[in-house]
């Protein structure tokens, strides 16, 4: 039986990709030895990083003035790094609060400094992301902080928030490289690579160049943006492995046609979930139509125990990790980049069967 995997991070990765990994896992082209057992130093780990580098700036057109970092700590761990690299002294930041990440990176951003809820959907169980009217940006902040994409609540923003000339930090770590992104709108990305780029252990970071003169010289060494950026994420010794997952990924993206077409594929993908959902009076989706995500599609059932009923029953037919975070519970179905069509259509049909025993 296929197993359709579900889950929302660490997800499904690309089969080819893990066939790949699979076949140079004990000898690396060229080399003879397993990139595991490699120094980060070496000319082959340097230049698959470096390819790795290379394959990101193509597949998402980053301009030059943007570095490209390859960190550890996950995305959480940027919860407090933004803040302590990019707060100015006596500075403040805005953050736009529209879910259970965006509410962590706050928590984290105020124990830092000067750091200001402009706008957040808390009151609508973060059922939508913020109106433009429901923003007030201050416009001398030194940044402002958004969610892409709500992993838990399954709202995604349809663009980025307008934010006039204050630089635009977002945590895409759920919708990254999803469909094509204007990085030049953008003083900072991050993204913990288990969702859309690959294998846990690593976060992308992207960085306009500019903004690393901020970074106060008082911050240790291994939190100052700096470091990473002139040690070319090889300052200590990086997760070499998720790197190179990370690059395979990325080719095999530049193999699908890129982000014009993976933005095609996962818009269908969402929409045989959504037109489900509206289809019938048993399931009701959390997000507004608008804000609906195209990578976590949630949705309730007339009662936590058919949601129960329905994730075990759904796991008996392959269809695994459907349980909603255990903060807002009802079913959560994430299909990221590499998630497969048929896996949604089989999602689909079980649905209707499952509502026309149970409805
Ligand atoms: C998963 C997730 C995180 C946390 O990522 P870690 O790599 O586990 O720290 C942060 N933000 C968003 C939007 C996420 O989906």
């Amino acid at each position: 039986m296929t197993i359709y995997n579900f889950a929302a991070g660490p997800a499904t990765l690309p089969a080819p990709v893990l066939l790949e990994a699979q076949k140079d896992l004990v000898s690396f082209p060229g080399s003879g030895m397993s990139l595991l057992e490699m120094s980060h130093r070496s000319k082959p780990v340097q230049g698959m990083i470096e390819s790795a580098e290379e394959n990101i700036r193509a597949l998402a057109g980053i301009p030059d003035n943007y570095h490209i970092l390859f960190l550890q700590g996950g995305a959480s761990a940027q919860f407090s790094m933004v803040p302590m690299n990019l707060l100015t002294p006596g500075g403040k930041a805005d953050h736009l609060v529209t879910g259970n990440f965006a509410n962590l990176a706050l928590q984290d951003a105020q124990k830092v400094g000067d750091v200001r809820v402009a706008g957040s959907t808390a009151d609508r169980n973060h059922d939508r992301v913020p109106t433009p009217d429901e923003m007030t940006l201050d416009p001398d902040a030194d940044y402002v902080h958004f969610t892409g994409n709500n992993t838990i609540y399954g709202t995604e923003w349809p663009a980025e928030p307008e934010v006039g000339n204050v630089p635009l930090v977002g945590d895409l770590s759920s919708n990254i490289f999803s469909k094509p992104i204007d990085v030049s709108k953008y003083g900072l990305i991050y993204a913990g690579a288990q969702k859309n780029l690959g294998a846990a252990g690593v976060t992308l970071v992207l960085l306009r160049n500019d903004l690393l003169t901020r970074s106060p010289d008082t911050l240790p060494a291994m939190l100052n943006y700096n470091t990473h950026s002139k040690g070319h994420s090889a300052y200590n010794t990086p997760p070499v492995f998720s790197i190179y997952i990370l690059g395979l990924v990325v080719k095999w993206l530049l193999d699908q046609g890129g982000l014009e077409k993976m933005a095609a594929q996962n818009e269908d993908k969402a929409k045989l979930l959504y037109d489900q959902l509206e289809a019938s009076e048993f399931y009701r989706g959390h997000a507004l139509q608008g804000n609906r995500s195209r990578m976590n599609v949630t949705f309730n059932l007339p009662n936590p125990e058919l949601e129960a009923q329905f994730a075990t029953e759904a796991t008996v037919e392959g269809l695994v990790e459907l349980k909603g975070h255990r903060s807002v519970g009802g079913i959560r179905a994430s299909i990221y980049n590499a998630f497969p069509k048929e896996g949604v259509e089989t999602l689909v049909s079980f649905m209707k069967e499952f509502e026309r025993i149970n409805g």
